[in-house]
């Protein structure tokens, strides 16, 4: 490399200290974090929505199953109540018919546990037969709810009543009746049989499920037969000015919907189901909060589990981006020491070449220069030449001029020596006190003999006076010698001693001139 190269290297070293390094460490880092962050709040809020969702599958069954379970109830009571109605159409109330009536409602009765009674009305609402054969207390019913009701619509079909507390029993119990007509079809009176409330409250109290998950069993006008979690405040309570009856129902037959109750405030996640052959509504809501809690535990326990891993991944991402900073670091320094020792290396082995005073190579490049030329030139069996310049009587310029002056003119000397190296090979060397030495690699005897020429016509040209020469100016003796130096014969201590020969002889015979050897 060259020594420009590397001071510029270790200049712009000095100013480059941001590597991508430690800004793409820290991107990894960032981009791990966010898709961690990302992914767990996925999965939670996945989570969130799965429960939720099979909330509410679980809600629609529960509510279409106790649908179900509602309706055959209340169609058992109802046969029985057909049953009733043909019979007492068909054959009439005598005497005879009152005690085989009596019968079959007692039979009835004890046939279904859930039955309370079954009760025989006349047109005047005096009751005629009871299915406990027991004389009611009250003798006349024309006031109950269901019995208006019968009174007002001539149908055949069950009418279910408002919850009611028996006169007889004290029992809470829901009227299922039917209307008896005369042949003409005018009212005859009304037959009608009870229902325990508590088997309803007992049916939904067998299914294990949370204190705020409510059940309820509604007619289709809102009026609440039963609701669980129990609470007879509930029971004949209308909910029919609630989102279910008015947004909701009027739609769908069934379904799910996230309401909050009129009754209590809970939102709860509702099934809702309407009876299919009887005025009847069934709901079961499940409070979002029982749905939620395991999920509010298990998405905590996510939370903190996920915000610890990602403080020990943010605090080893920053170990690591710190690290990494630290290694970009050192790595910019050592490369910037290592330029500046090769700088230095380069600086001091160019030093250990050159010659202070003159600039030109001193002797020890000299004799490497000239070992690796010989070797290049026996090689290729290529001619070498070597010149050996001797500056005439320099004692007596020194003594003349002074010594510092002789230096000014050694120097001189060689800058326009330097300055005739015409090729890249050539070097210009201080061989020792005013000696120099001119490889020429390449070069046969008349080249050299041409090159030595020109160096003395140059000296002479440079016309420095020198009163003790006898040529009054500065002028330099050369010898010469030049050969293909065979590789195992010829050492460059025989070319120098040639050249040397050659020079002692340009000496002898009258200095200024070139000898050759
Ligand atoms: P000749 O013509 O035969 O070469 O005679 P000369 O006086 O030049 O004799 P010689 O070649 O033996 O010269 C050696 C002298 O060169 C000794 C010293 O005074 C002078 N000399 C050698 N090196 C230096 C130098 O670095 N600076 C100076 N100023 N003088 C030097
Ligand atoms: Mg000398
Ligand atoms: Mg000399």
């Amino acid at each position: 490399m060259q020594l420009q190269d590397l001071q510029k290297r270790v200049q712009s070293s000095r100013d480059v200290r941001l590597s991508p390094l430690p800004f793409q460490a820290a991107m990894f880092v960032v981009i791990v974090v966010v898709t961690l962050i990302a992914f767990n709040t996925w999965q939670i809020w996945n989570a969130h929505q799965r429960n939720l969702q099979s909330a509410a599958k679980d809600a629609e069954n529960l509510a279409r199953s106790l649908t179900q379970h509602a309706e055959d109830t209340f169609a058992q009571v109802d046969n029985n109540l057909i049953e009733l109605n043909e019979r007492i159409e068909t054959e009439g109330l005598g005497q005879q018919q009152q005690a085989r009536l009596q019968k079959v409602m007692r039979a009835q009765v004890s046939n279904f546990p859930h039955l309370h009674g079954s009760f025989i009305y006349d047109a005047q609402g005096n009751w005629i037969l009871t299915s406990s054969g027991k004389p009611l207390g009250h003798s006349n019913y024309a006031d109950r709810e269901y019995f208006q009701y019968h009174v007002s619509h001539n149908n055949n079909t069950a009418y279910i009543g408002a919850v009611i507390r028996s006169r007889t029993t004290g029992d809470l119990v829901i009227p299922v009746s039917r209307r008896l007509n005369h042949p003409d079809g005018s009212f005859a009176g009304v037959v009608v049989s009870t229902i325990y409330v508590n088997y309803f409250r007992q049916f939904y109290n067998n299914f294990a499920l949370k204190n705020n998950t409510s059940l309820s069993l509604l007619r289709s006008d809102g009026t609440i037969l039963y609701r669980r979690p129990d609470s007879e405040d509930a029971i004949g309570k209308n909910i029919s000015q609630g989102v279910l009856f008015q947004k909701i129902l009027p739609y769908s037959a069934f379904g799910t919907a996230t309401i909050t109750s009129v009754y209590d405030n809970l939102e709860r996640i509702y099934g809702y189901s309407r009876g299919e052959h009887y005025p009847l509504v069934i709901t079961a809501g499940l409070a979002k909060d029982d749905v939620l809690a395991d999920w509010h535990s298990d998405a905590a326990l996510f939370i903190i589990g996920g915000g610890v891993l990602l403080s020990i991944l943010v605090a080893l991402g920053l170990v690591l981006i710190r690290q990494i900073n630290y290694s970009v670091q050192t790595e910019a320094e050592l490369t910037r020491t290592r330029d500046q020792l090769t700088l230095m290396n380069h600086t001091l082995e160019e030093l250990a070449l050159l010659d202070g005073l003159t600039g030109l190579a001193n002797r020890r490049h000299f004799d490497i220069a000239l070992k690796n030329e010989m070797t290049r030139a026996a090689r290729n069996d290529r001619s070498i030449a070597l010149l050996m310049l001797d500056i005439d009587y320099f004692k007596q310029y020194n003594d003349i001029y002074g010594h510092v002056a002789g230096d000014l003119c050694l120097q001189q000397l060689c800058r326009m020596l330097k300055g005739m190296a015409s090729r890249s090979g050539d070097l210009m060397a201080r061989y020792g006190g005013e000696e120099l030495a001119v490889i020429l690699p390449d070069t046969d005897m008349q080249g050299a003999q041409l090159f030595a020429e020109r160096v003395l016509t140059g000296i002479r040209e440079l016309n420095i006076a020198h009163s003790g020469s006898p040529m009054g100016i500065v002028t330099v003796s050369i010898g010469a010698s030049a050969k293909i130096p065979h590789p195992h014969n010829d050492t460059p201590i025989g070319l120098v001693n040639l050249a040397d020969n050659a020079l002692y002889n340009a000496k002898k015979s009258g200095k200024n001139k070139v000898c050759t050897k």
